[in-house]
């Protein structure tokens, strides 16, 4: 065991929920260290979508023109193809003060986060550190033990936050109690190449029995294909050209290039689940974002919901560490469960009815996928296209960043 040290706070998973919660409070000056197990951020099955709830933190915090220099899509609408006919059904246009979806590599877009939380002296992010379970004392979480590539290491701390998303290993280690609301399905990742005469849009696809997301990448499709749940070992002892033909089937315009998916080691299986503590703090522990409530990848609002967490968890944390060292106590925790839950609460409640109305009924063939008449007739309406936009874009209860900034030290 290597030698420990102590923070103020140590947050364990550098995802979106912790790396925007280690810079609110490293520009606040809180002394924070961010544990992230992997070497970088580069990986595929990230989502990519900031939203315009993120936007507007991005605003708030100075940093929205820095952000725009990224390379990035604006998708402005979006849409199901059903029997070959593309129905727009959620509209930014018109909405403020952002009227669109951004849709950034997300490796990019942490990249582009740490490096700014670098310019303040508080901001610690460690890279190739796991974090391996709790150091308890008296009652309460007093740190965390690490593994890094040096060995493995105590982290103490007066809080410790746990962002370490949906597999959480602090949420296991904390004991906490969790409400599974169970998921029909999962979801294939892999690549297809993408040319400049296919369509603009990222867009969904539904089928008979299949349905399938394409991303636009550029110059690749990022596509998640959805199947049953657990029918991942099955599909996998069959030929790979079954799920080629299954994608040309629903994307005729890349029948000619299913063969980019040489064999199964080209997909990768992302597991759903949707699931919720039933408290998201201990004394000295908090958590937040997949690792309090693992999110269904249905709107893709999973980085929203865990972007707003880390500005109500910073908004309740810098004060209470500002104010005195040492340990702080269980209030600010809790409030950040009041504030976050009932947002939370809402929206997984619309993706579990979507996941039982429309996906699991698509996936066992009981429904061909068709849009009701009149719902089609009022999708005609920009209004009735924006309640959806509103909805996945800001969300239900919008944070704004109350912590204060310190000065840079570059
Ligand atoms: C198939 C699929 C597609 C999705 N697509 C989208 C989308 O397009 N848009 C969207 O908004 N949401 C999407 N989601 C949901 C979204 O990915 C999550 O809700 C969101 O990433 C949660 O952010 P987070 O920071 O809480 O956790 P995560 O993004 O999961 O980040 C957790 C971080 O912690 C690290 N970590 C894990 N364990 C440890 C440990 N023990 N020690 C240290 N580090 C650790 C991980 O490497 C990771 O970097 C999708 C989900 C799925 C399943």
């Amino acid at each position: 065991m290597t030698a420990s040290h102590a923070v103020r706070c140590c947050i364990a998973g550098g995802g979106p929920a912790g790396v925007m919660l280690g810079y609110l409070l490293a520009r606040a000056g809180v002394a924070v260290t961010v544990l992230e197990k992997h070497a970088d951020f580069l990986r595929d099955f990230r989502g990519d979508t900031v939203h315009p709830s993120t936007l507007e933190v991005l605003e708030q915090i100075g940093l929205l023109a820095k952000f725009e220099r990224l390379p990035q899509r604006r998708v402005r609408h979006l849409g199901v193809q059903l029997e070959g006919r593309l129905q727009e059904v959620i509209d930014f246009r018109g909405l403020e003060p952002f009227d669109y979806v951004s849709f950034v590599p997300q490796w990019d877009f942490l990249d582009f986060l740490a490096g700014e939380g670098r310019r303040y002296p508080d901001f610690d992010l460690r890279m190739r550190h796991e974090a391996l379970g709790l150091i308890e004392e008296a009652g309460r979480v007093a740190g965390v033990r690490v593994r890094s590539p040096a060995g493995e290491t105590e982290i103490r701390t007066d809080v410790a936050v746990a962002c370490d998303g949906r597999h959480s290993m602090l949420r296991k280690a904390a004991g906490l109690r969790v409400r599974d609301f169970g998921a029909p399905m999962d979801v294939l990742w892999f690549r297809l190449p993408r040319e400049a005469s296919d369509p603009e849009d990222t867009f969904g696809i539904l089928g008979a029995g299949h349905m399938m997301v394409m991303l636009n990448r550029t110059d690749y499709w990022q596509s998640a294909y959805v199947v049953p749940k657990g029918s991942d070992e099955a599909l996998r002892a069959r030929p790979i050209e079954e799920l080629r033909e299954s994608v040309a089937r629903l994307a005729p315009f890349v029948r000619a290039r299913v063969r980019a998916i040489a064999s199964w080691d080209d997909v990768k299986t992302l597991e759903v689940r949707v699931d919720r503590l039933e408290r998201w703090h201990r004394p000295g522990l908090l958590l937040i974002g997949d690792a309090a409530h693992a999110m269904s990848p249905i709107g893709g609002v999973g980085i929203n919901l865990a972007i707003q967490d880390a500005v109500a968890a910073a908004n309740a944390l810098a004060p209470a560490l500002l104010a005195k060292a040492g340990p702080i106590d269980e209030a600010p925790l809790r409030r950040v469960q009041l504030r976050r839950e009932l947002p939370t609460r809402l929206i997984q409640g619309l993706q579990l009815q979507i996941q039982k109305r429309v996906i699991r009924r698509v996936l066992r063939r009981e429904a061909a996928p068709r849009i009701p008449t009149l719902l089609r007739w009022l999708l005609r309406f920009r209004a009735v296209r924006h309640l959806p936009a509103r909805l996945i874009g800001y969300g239900v209860r919008r944070e704004r960043v109350r912590t204060p900034s310190q000065a840079t030290s570059t």
